[in-house]
């Protein structure tokens, strides 16, 4: 799995300063996609067990949320991820164009974005939009968190 850049974010889960991984390789080719470049598998720099740790490690404390954009393309890979951030005690969050996604990645998330992009509908913060902020475990949609009013 390799990651195309990796910020510190505030607005992707609400409420969560969140560590944001961005996996290149995606898969979808949504028409109007606002990150083509992330389309390239191999893109960036493949994720390593010890400079993903010493990340979550030096952000403990700080950050509460681990945030892939992508990566649903390596199941396996992004379930160790997951995991191993939830034993360090982060929450954890998946952002996808997908509807759905598999049962053994969900089981390790908080929070999942799901829906492909679609320019005409809007993203989360639209009224119309078919994208879905999630919470697991109780299936809530929390989409008015993303609402300017
Ligand atoms: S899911 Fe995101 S990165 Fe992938 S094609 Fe759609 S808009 Fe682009």
């Amino acid at each position: 799995m390799y990651c195309y850049d990796f910020h510190v974010v505030m607005q992707e889960v609400p409420g969560e300063i969140s560590l944001c991984f961005t996996i290149s390789g995606c898969p979808l080719r949504c028409d109007g996609c606002h990150s083509p470049f992330l389309w390239k598998e191999g893109s960036g720099s493949k994720i390593s067990e010890k400079a993903y740790g010493d990340i979550l490690h030096r952000y403990f404390g700080f950050a509460t949320c681990v945030v892939f954009m992508g990566g649903e393309w390596h199941p396996e890979e992004l379930v160790f991820y997951l995991k191993f951030a939830k034993e360090q005690g982060y929450k954890t969050c998946l952002y996808t164009g997908l509807d759905k996604v598999n049962q053994k990645i969900l089981d390790h998330l908080t929070y999942i974005k799901t829906g492909a992009w679609m320019a005409e509908l809007g993203g989360l913060s639209s009224k119309t939009t078919n994208q879905k902020f999630i919470e697991v475990k109780t299936n809530r949609v929390l989409n008015h968190l993303f609402s300017p009013h």
